[in-house]
């Protein structure tokens, strides 16, 4: 895929882990065949940046000989499903997540003309909150599983059945979507979702009908930072604004070393999980990874989305990687309100279509303020990032919409909100 830096790889590992010979790979690939920068998506996957027309085959025979490979040639998912990654040592989960997870890939991943992005959560914690999908699987119980599809602004609950059936119904499920030419579960209509429906009761797969799910409160993924068990220690490492170099990795692949862990986890917070035993030296791992990861879960950029911008991508303007980080440190007090910014070098908002507090919106340089929008809404005002950084100085006494109200005179503070 093109993008401002070259083309963009994209790196879908089974269940979202990779073992520590094959993020090596994913390490040397970025360095000899990319510019050596990696992003972590949200769906747990990773893409190398940087690659070119002489270097995307090597690239490409490096990571299958590494098991990395893509699965499919014809343009459909090249990986299904998305599950937690504590999945499996959840105490909470009330099924074996990576055993259906594994199930469904097996039964459903070639299903012709299925698109690209179509995703399935599998998720085990009947309370947990769920990302973004086209298909849940979510445990009712130990023994049963509700199964639901996206609808325009919720869930909407097709059955529940039997653990052991439900591959089978996914499978059944997602040829009847891929038979719509739809691009996403979302995007049906009424009339099309009743013919979901009617195709797998004509299938005899139907399970029972059951009421929608209520809302989650479980977040899905942890929070970075470190958590002790008394059988386990859990490593949560975010990436800033979900990008890393090859040589971070490779740190990572030497801490999970160190401290025993046999696979990195992919996280849809943008970052790695290492899972160790209660004895390993963590919290001096935790330390030692902080210049490059987020290892609380009260550092500010976790409050703020950043795309590529620019000079990476060639839609980009304004550097938002770098105007990110500052402005995450502006809004440190209202983070810790848990009110959330983005900076998107454009209009299209890669890295957050939807809206948040503070969006701020590349273009000529300066960035257009929207307030509790989404990149695609209209701007109130235009401003240089300094001007930025002056109003959210003002923010946390003022509030927002004060700060950046079209008529207010620039403050004379400091970026740091004090008298300039
Ligand atoms: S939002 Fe715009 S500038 Fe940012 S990565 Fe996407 S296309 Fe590029």
């Amino acid at each position: 895929m093109p993008t401002g830096d070259g083309l963009l790889a994209r790196v879908h590992p089974p269940l979202g882990m990779l073992s520590l010979d094959q993020a090596r790979a994913v390490a040397q690939g970025a360095r000899l065949f990319g510019n050596g920068h990696l992003d972590i998506t949200a769906r747990a996957n990773l893409q190398i940046r940087g690659v070119t027309e002489t270097t995307r085959a090597p690239l490409a025979r490096l990571l299958t000989e590494a098991g990395l490979g893509d699965r499919r040639a014809d343009g459909g998912p090249q990986r299904l499903t998305l599950s937690q990654p504590l999945a499996g040592y959840d105490l909470a989960e009330l099924i074996d997540v990576p055993a259906l997870a594994r199930a469904i890939e097996a039964a459903a991943l070639n299903i012709p003309e299925l698109p690209a992005k179509t995703l399935v959560v599998v998720e085990g914690r009947p309370d947990a909150t769920l990302p973004d999908a086209d298909c849940i699987v979510v445990a009712r119980d130990r023994a049963r599983v509700e199964i639901a599809i996206a609808a325009a602004a919720d869930w909407q609950t097709v059955l529940t059945c039997v653990l052991e059936n439900a591959p089978a119904i996914l499978t059944a499920l997602l040829n009847a979507f891929a038979r719509t030419g739809r691009r996403r579960m979302r995007d049906l209509s009424d009339d099309e979702r009743a013919r979901l429906a009617t195709t797998l009761r004509a299938s005899g797969l139907a399970g029972s009908p059951c009421p929608s799910r209520g809302r989650g409160v479980v977040p899905f993924a942890p929070a970075a930072g470190l958590r002790t068990r008394p059988d386990l220690q859990i490593l949560a490492l975010d990436a800033p604004f979900g990008r890393c170099t090859a040589d971070s990795l490779d740190r990572v692949v030497s801490a999970a070393q160190t401290i025993g862990a046999d696979a990195i986890r992919l996280s849809p917070a943008r970052g790695f999980v290492l899972l160790a035993p209660a004895n390993a030296p963590a919290a001096a791992i935790m330390a030692e990874l902080a210049s490059e990861f987020i290892v609380a879960p009260d550092d500010p950029r976790r409050s703020v989305d950043a795309c590529t911008g620019a000079p990476g991508c060639a839609s980009g303007s304004t550097p938002t990687l770098a105007d990110a980080a500052c402005v995450a440190e502006m809004f440190r007090p209202l983070a810790q309100q848990g009110w959330t910014a983005h900076v998107s070098g454009c209009a299209k908002g890669c890295a957050r279509p939807g809206p948040a507090d503070l969006t701020l919106v590349g273009t000529q340089g300066r960035y257009g303020i929207v307030i509790g929008g989404a990149p695609g809404d209209e701007p109130t005002l235009h401003l240089p990032i300094e001007a930025v950084l002056d109003r959210l100085g003002r923010a946390k006494t003022v509030g927002l919409a004060a700060a950046f109200a079209p008529n207010m005179a620039r403050p004379n503070t400091g970026r740091d909100g004090r008298p300039a």
